[in-house]
């Protein structure tokens, strides 16, 4: 008897599961509407500009292929850091902000994870937002902490709960630790406002709650990465000891080279060396060490001036179609004569659209019209393009009237 024999099949994963069946349907009208993956009007994947112009500047330089330390390229991590928080951020310049490359947000996001349960104890609580991104559930728990959620998302208004939001604030145990997505909240597209963020600080402040901010788009939700910013940096303006995962994969496309940073944000820069240093000591049994093509890329485009503000050219760009498709999706469904409001699909914000249709819906429109939504209705934007907006646009409204 071997060790598989009796090995149980895993179920699918509740967004790459999407994909696979995606790939075996072979119908031609299919659509892919599930990961959160940037495709241009001609449905295709895009590659920026600049990141060529960065490939291109990579190969003269003709670079060795030898390992990145623990920590991975450190360029790449201080331009990461002031992209984030600001090129003039003053915990930058008081050098207390500890960070690593990582294994993109989600590889930070596991880090902080074990680094939480490390220094808070082995499961203790993160409260996680209702609904959120479906992989921070396993993420943390695997990581030791014990998953709880706030309230974040009113399914009536198809907005924001921030009552719900506050008072399970007020509610959590002082201390608490509490995950935010930093903007184009994952899946709903709903964030808080400039004055709802500003009045959250301070009740998590008042609280003494850790924030730990998971900003997977920053430049990708208004086409500005400096307005996209704009809680993170408030937070610690407030004096919060931030965490923070960020990613490189949807603002710079740069999706399968794993390329993103973890931080904390600490009291002084000797606190921060020490953070560091248990930070690499959670990593190096991991995985060692990270790969080093996408940090070289990210770092060669934020490190020029000129091609940086290309590179934000590029991600309006993105930002940009995508809220056009928001808006052609909308007039469609209204010209079909549908009875339901859809203001909410250009009111959301970012790379999805929380549709609001039920897992049935879903599913029978997977069935009859082959497009391929995750179950909760959420739809990736960056699928639709113009050949397909009037196609989807009759599918939804054939299940919702
Ligand atoms: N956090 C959120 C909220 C996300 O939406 C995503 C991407 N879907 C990630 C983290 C991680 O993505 P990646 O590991 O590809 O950077």
């Amino acid at each position: 008897i071997s060790t598989w024999n009796n090995v149980p099949m895993a179920p699918p994963d509740s967004i790459l599961g999407i994909t696979e069946a995606f790939n075996k349907d072979t119908d031609p009208r299919k659509v892919s509407l599930g990961v959160g993956a940037y495709r241009g009007d001609d449905g295709k994947p895009l590659v920026l500009e600049t990141v060529r112009k960065a490939e291109r500047m990579l190969m003269e330089k003709a670079l060795n292929h030898e390992y990145a330390g623990i920590v991975g390229l450190p360029e790449f991590t201080k331009l990461s850091l002031a992209f984030a928080y600001g090129k003039d951020s003053q915990a930058l310049k008081e050098n207390r902000i500890a960070g690593i490359q990582s294994l993109s947000g989600t590889g930070a996001c596991r880090v902080a994870g074990e680094l939480f349960a490390r220094f808070r104890g082995e499961g203790s609580p993160i409260y996680i937002p209702n609904p959120t991104w479906g992989n921070h559930v396993n993420v943390f728990d695997k990581a030791g902490l014990e998953v709880r959620s706030y309230r974040y998302y009113d399914p009536n208004t198809l907005g924001l709960d921030f009552e719900g939001l506050m008072s399970d604030v007020e509610a959590a145990d002082d201390g608490s630790l509490f995950l935010l997505h930093a903007c184009a909240h994952n899946p709903t597209g709903v964030d808080p406002t400039q004055e709802q963020w500003a009045e959250l600080s301070m009740a998590m402040k008042a609280k003494r709650h850790v924030a730990f901010f998971d900003c997977a788009y920053q430049g990708f939700a208004s086409g500005d990465p400096e307005r996209d910013a704009w809680a993170i940096r408030r937070f610690v303006a407030d004096g919060h000891c931030i965490a923070l995962a960020q990613s490189f994969a949807k603002n710079f496309g740069l999706y399968g080279e794993r390329i993103g940073a973890l931080s904390v944000v600490c009291t002084d820069a000797e606190e921060a060396a020490r953070v560091t240093s248990q930070i690499k000591r959670i990593a190096r049994p991991m995985y060692s060490n990270p790969p080093l093509y996408g940090a070289r890329l990210v770092a060669q485009i934020l490190s020029d001036d000129a091609l940086a503000q290309e590179w934000a050219l590029e991600c309006k760009a993105m930002a940009d179609r995508i809220i056009a498709m928001r808006s052609l999706l909308k007039s469609h469904l209204m010209d079909l004569g549908s009875g339901r409001s859809w203001e909410h699909i250009t009111n959301q914000i970012g790379m999805f659209c929380y549709t609001g249709l039920t897992k049935d819906e879903v599913l029978e429109i997977r069935r009859d019209w082959h497009i391929y939504m995750t179950d909760d209705g959420r739809i990736s934007m960056a699928g639709i393009n113009s050949d397909n907006v009037q196609y989807v646009a009759e599918s939804i409204h054939s299940v919702t009237g």
